[in-house]
């Protein structure tokens, strides 16, 4: 089991977290943006072996949503800090 420092709360257990996934711009304008384009934002991701950067939110603590390098071959937590920067 991880155990995931939420950037608000501190450690907790894993069961407490909601993986959002890898995060990924929305393609703009969306009037212009082609099939594939959409296709390519809605379903596929990168799914790298290693250091990965990945967005859960503490569902079963304070709600918040948070970002987390993980190592995806290793689940070793290499950091975790709020949107936009900050620790
Ligand atoms: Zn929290």
């Amino acid at each position: 089991m991880l155990l995931i420092p939420c950037p608000w709360c501190g450690p907790r257990d894993e069961p407490e977290f909601s993986f959002g996934g890898e995060p990924v711009a929305r393609p703009v304008p969306a009037e212009r943006v082609s099939d594939a384009e959409w296709a390519d934002y809605l379903y596929f991701r990168d799914n790298d072996k290693g250091p990965h950067t990945e967005i859960w939110c503490h569902s079963g603590g304070c709600g918040q949503w948070f970002v987390m390098e993980r190592d995806t071959l290793t689940h070793a937590v290499l950091s975790a800090r709020k949107p936009g920067g900050a620790a």
